[in-house]
């Protein structure tokens, strides 16, 4: 979310300066972009193809949703065709002009799309840490930081999945496992659940199961089951993964 005021106070005191540096961006980062600062993150360069570095693996996990179908995006910190790619599909699907540059415009609406906690609006670790009612992210195949940061990649692909669907609920029904919690729900026994790379989405959402089903393919899952796959009639399981399983028989 972004600092509303501090942006007003910034932008009074400070006069904009040398800062906009040369860029074939129509929308470079300017001071007082940088100054605006969001309470989660804030890019303080205008990225485009080429570029490197742990600030294009932020903006890789806020677009992974927006991938062509059946494409998995590396999150590898380089800024090449298939991060730029998805930078346009994010801007053409948020009404912004789709050059790939990675710029003002594209950070604002990030900016404003995402929570102090790097959490997606609609999204909150809350609604993935149930775990058989311990609410936290432990006793998993992964340390609770790393089940975390998985969620929150899943969550960003979520948020891009339901802007597609019409910007429609979509109800989390399961988030992360223990693997104990995983074994008493009958998960199988290499559940994604278990390290923070699975989540269900329940009949309760307003999309139909085939429509998320459908549209997860776009959103950079590679294990999709829903109606007609068995145990899968009541929810749609996405997960992240190295190899591709999509199954949904009834749809
Ligand atoms: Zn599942």
């Amino acid at each position: 979310m972004i600092r509303r005021i501090l942006l007003a106070l910034v932008a009074s005191a400070l006069p904009l300066t040398a800062a906009s540096v040369a860029s074939a961006d129509p929308n470079p980062v300017t001071a007082q972009d940088i100054q605006a600062a969001d309470a989660c993150y804030t890019w303080n360069r205008t990225l485009s193809q080429g570029a490197s570095g742990s600030d294009v693996t932020q903006l890789q996990i806020r677009v992974a949703g927006w991938v062509a179908s059946g494409e998995n995006l590396a999150l590898d910190g380089q800024y090449g065709p298939a991060t730029a790619n998805a930078v346009k599909r994010f801007q053409a699907g948020y009404g912004l002009t789709a050059d790939g540059i990675a710029g003002s415009q594209t950070f604002n609406k990030i900016y404003a799309l995402q929570d102090n906690d790097c959490t997606p609006i609609h999204f909150s670790y809350s609604e993935f840490d149930d775990n058989c009612g311990a609410n936290n992210f432990n006793g998993g195949r992964v340390s609770a930081s790393t089940a975390k940061e998985n969620i929150r990649r899943i969550m960003w692909q979520l948020e891009a999945l339901r802007h597609k669907l019409g910007d429609r609920p979509m109800v989390v029904t399961s988030g992360f496992r223990s693997v104990s919690c995983n074994s008493s729900v009958g998960g199988s026994s290499s559940s994604l659940h278990m390290y923070g790379q699975g989540a269900d989405l329940g009949l309760s959402s307003s999309p139909s199961q085939c429509q998320m089903w459908s549209g997860a393919r776009s959103a950079g899952f590679e294990e999709i089951l829903g109606p007609g796959y068995p145990g899968h009639n009541d929810h749609v399981h996405v997960g992240n993964k190295s190899s591709r399983f999509w199954s949904a028989p009834n749809c």
